[in-house]
């Protein structure tokens, strides 16, 4: 298995940016995303170390959860429908991709109802795209102060997708865009926000450069998905 060998380099690739960026190591958090892969492989990574993962797929994380070491902690970056959000209230400590008021209404009501209060990031479309999930930053803008008075959840922070580029310097902008935009969200509360959750495989280190607290690597950790062959992200 060469996930330690993986591993070892992106650590240092993210201190490195860290470093670059005058930030703390510890500020990066790295989310393994294991979508697609098994609970081996999971097991593996837990055993070299990693702690947090990422799950995109309801079905698929309630499937594969229960088979994985009990130290591995779970963070959902996929697209909610309501219908599964009673199952995501239970599997994760962490939904990113929050894009509606109607899906956070719906978390606060079944996390009342598990007694929890879920921690939520909010989602982006930063390049307006139409086939992407997420909020229009006005939106966003408009609707975060209700989002916000939730009983059950607590907003903290943003996550985006920037538009696929080979090179990791056109995301720039768009990182850049989101960090504004949680800075204004920060106005709007009057509290800050902690998670600036960007930057994949790809581009994380630029990520990190513009802010990132969160990671989301899969590729890089795992290897190839055979789902890439049909990649539809
Ligand atoms: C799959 C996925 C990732 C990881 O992508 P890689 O390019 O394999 O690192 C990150 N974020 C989200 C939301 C994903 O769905």
């Amino acid at each position: 298995m060469i996930f330690s060998e993986n591993l070892s380099s992106i650590r240092q690739r993210i201190a490195a940016a860290c470093a670059r960026a005058g930030r703390d190591e510890n500020s990066v958090t790295l989310l393994a995303v294991s979508k697609s892969h098994p609970p081996e492989a999971i097991q593996a990574a837990v055993d070299c170390g990693q702690i947090f993962f990422g799950e995109n797929k309801i079905q698929e994380a309630k499937a594969k959860i229960p088979l994985c070491p009990g130290k591995a902690r779970w963070q959902f970056i996929g697209h909610l429908q309501s219908n599964k959000v009673r199952d995501a209230v239970e599997l994760f400590e962490l939904i990113q991709g929050v894009d509606s008021l109607a899906i956070a209404k719906e978390i606060s009501k079944r996390a009342e109802q598990a007694a929890k209060t879920m921690p939520i990031l909010l989602e982006v479309n930063v390049a307006g795209e139409g086939s992407k999930f997420g909020y229009a930053p006005e939106k966003l803008l408009a609707e975060l102060a209700e989002l916000n008075a939730l009983p059950r959840i607590e907003v903290h922070g943003l996550m985006a997708i920037p538009p696929y580029a080979p090179i990791a310097e056109k995301a720039r902008p768009y990182f850049q865009k989101l960090h504004g935009l949680k800075i204004e969200c920060e106005k709007i509360l009057g509290a800050p926000l902690p998670q600036l959750s960007m930057g994949m495989s790809g581009d994380f280190e630029v990520a990190i450069e513009e802010g990132a607290t969160i990671v989301r690597v899969g590729t890089a950790l795992f290897g190839e998905r055979m789902s890439n062959v049909r990649r539809m992200e």
